[in-house]
């Protein structure tokens, strides 16, 4: 432990922002950094706990009082050495996780929890600076090949390690650069391409082809991909997003925000696209949904210049995570405050859309909406909604925005062909200890098997599922597994 007294003395503190004002003129990401002295007290934070609850409260079992200690000894080597050998792609999760590990943090019950998101993007932006992150293509190959479909987060993690186990990988992607939600949703204020691309590259020096603009199912059939390849890894998210059928939905102005976002994350990258522009400048814009992907979408139209922005959720605010009642680790909330919303945006909770109101031309002009409120359990768990009396009212809009989540992977094409089954939330059925499906030789991770989650958790399914892959292929395995770590 770096400094016994550390979290005593310091308090915690993340690395300025960019203002506003500023920020809100481009798409670059605008969070600085540490200098080399507030880093240190950061790390110095940690208080090496008997049961590190954060081993267990990161889904990658990241080691993290010993990071922070090496961090604290400025020993950048080790530091590398210990949060690589749990995660393949730290500058991802250092830029955008939601940090798990920091609501299991001990320091968090009576204290701010240590910034450890943070000193993980410092160790790993420092590593790639001193050059320490560099192309370790295995010594040994083992003559199988394996097919990974997908190219997000699950489907990198996959091949990655599966490429270190010496067999050899090819990632089949539709899209035309690798990288999934990361290239494609994710907003570059988040998490600027280059990253997603430095990451790829070194994966090709590793050995890993990408084929782009390849959709399995359609481009290439899935049975032969399985026929010329000893296994697959099918990791192709879960794409179809959840719809508002209510009358009106016709109107134009209504879009999902998947076909929002990913346009914007073309045009910074100047890509061309087909689709219809879709573009919130000077428009009165609602938000339909209180995540992730709702706050990326209040971003994007308060950088495109909306003239207002309304995100509208139908759950109620939900309290602090740790209440004086209630003053354990917890999971972070889906509802949270993000920097899109410091940057301008009315937030409303516990409203109901019911209606879409066009005008004679068929553009969207306003929502119908209510107040409701929720029946819960008998653990406070919301059960059932129903309209508040009276509340009913328009909203003037033009531009809507679906960010609703995604019900679960598309079935046409690969799955289908395959006669993969399916669980009953229609995931592909594979359990979490096997990653197996019911087609021989063929495996799934990320998304697709688990529904629509967190980067840290894909990262994690490909890594687990890349172990399973390994000990199908060789009878046993000798890939890291996160349940050694802790
Ligand atoms: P994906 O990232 O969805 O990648 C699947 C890939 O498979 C895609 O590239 C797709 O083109 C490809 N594919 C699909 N089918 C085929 C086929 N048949 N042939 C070839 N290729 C195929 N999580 C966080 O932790 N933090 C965040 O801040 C965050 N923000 C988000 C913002 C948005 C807008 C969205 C939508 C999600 C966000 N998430 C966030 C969730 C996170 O991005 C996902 O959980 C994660 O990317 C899932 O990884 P995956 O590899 O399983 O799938």
């Amino acid at each position: 432990m770096g400094k016994p007294t550390g979290f005593q003395e310091f308090d915690r503190e993340l690395p300025s922002k960019r203002p506003v004002a500023d920020r809100v003129k481009n798409y670059n990401e605008f969070v600085g950094q540490y200098s080399a002295e507030k880093l240190n007290e950061q790390s110095a934070r940690c208080m090496n706990c008997g049961i590190p609850f954060c081993h267990n409260g990161c889904p990658l079992g990241n080691v993290i009082p010993e990071f922070n200690d090496a961090v604290y000894r400025k020993k950048w080597d080790e530091a590398y050495q210990i949060l690589s050998s749990t995660n393949n792609f730290p500058e991802f999760t250092g830029r955008i996780c939601p940090a798990p590990c920091e609501s299991a943090c001990v320091l968090g019950i009576n204290k701010p929890p240590v910034a450890i998101e943070e000193i993980e993007k410092h160790i790993i932006e420092i590593a790639w600076e001193k050059g320490m992150v560099r192309p370790t293509a295995p010594i040994l190959k083992t003559g199988k090949k394996v097919a990974v479909v997908g190219s997000g987060p699950a489907g990198l993690a996959a091949a990655a390690q599966l490429n270190k186990a010496g067999h050899s990988v090819t990632v089949y992607e539709r899209d035309d650069h690798a990288g999934g939600l990361l290239r494609y949703g994710i907003p570059d204020f988040k998490l600027e391409k280059w990253v997603v691309e430095r990451r790829v590259k070194l994966m090709e020096e590793d050995g890993i082809t990408f084929k782009y603009n390849t959709e399995v199912g359609k481009d290439i059939a899935a049975d032969e991909l399985v026929r010329s390849h000893d296994a697959v890894v099918m990791a192709g998210g879960s794409t179809i997003p959840r719809n508002l059928p209510i009358p009106g939905r016709e109107f134009k102005g209504i879009h999902f925000a998947m076909d929002f976002l990913k346009q914007q994350n073309k045009r910074v990258a100047n890509i061309a696209f087909e689709m219809e522009e879709i573009i919130a400048t000077g428009k009165d814009v609602v938000v339909i949904g209180g995540g992730d992907t709702g706050s990326d979408c209040v971003g994007t139209s308060n950088r495109q210049g909306a003239a207002s922005i309304r995100q509208f959720e139908v759950m109620v605010q939900p309290p602090a995570s740790r209440t004086a009642a209630m003053p354990w680790p917890t999971y972070p909330m889906v509802l949270k405050v993000t920097s899109s919303h410091e940057e301008g945006c009315e937030r409303h909770f516990g409203v109901n859309t019911k209606e879409f109101l066009g005008d004679e031309q068929g553009n969207l002009r306003a929502l119908k909406v209510t107040d409701v409120s929720w029946e819960t359990d008998v653990l406070g768990r919301p059960i059932k909604f129903s309209e508040v009396e009276g509340s009913e009212r328009e909203i003037p809009c033009q531009r809507v925005f679906l960010a609703m989540g995604f019900v679960n992977p598309q079935y046409t094409g690969m799955l289908e062909s395959l006669g993969v089954e399916l669980d009953e939330r229609k995931n592909v059925k594979a359990t979490e200890k096997a990653y197996r499906t019911n087609v021989s030789k063929v495996f799934a991770a990320g998304d697709m098997r688990r529904g629509q989650s967190l980067v840290v958790w894909a990262i994690s399914e490909g890594r687990e599922c890349a172990r399973k892959v390994d000990e199908f292929l060789m009878g046993h395995t000798n890939l890291e597994s996160k349940d050694a770590v802790n």
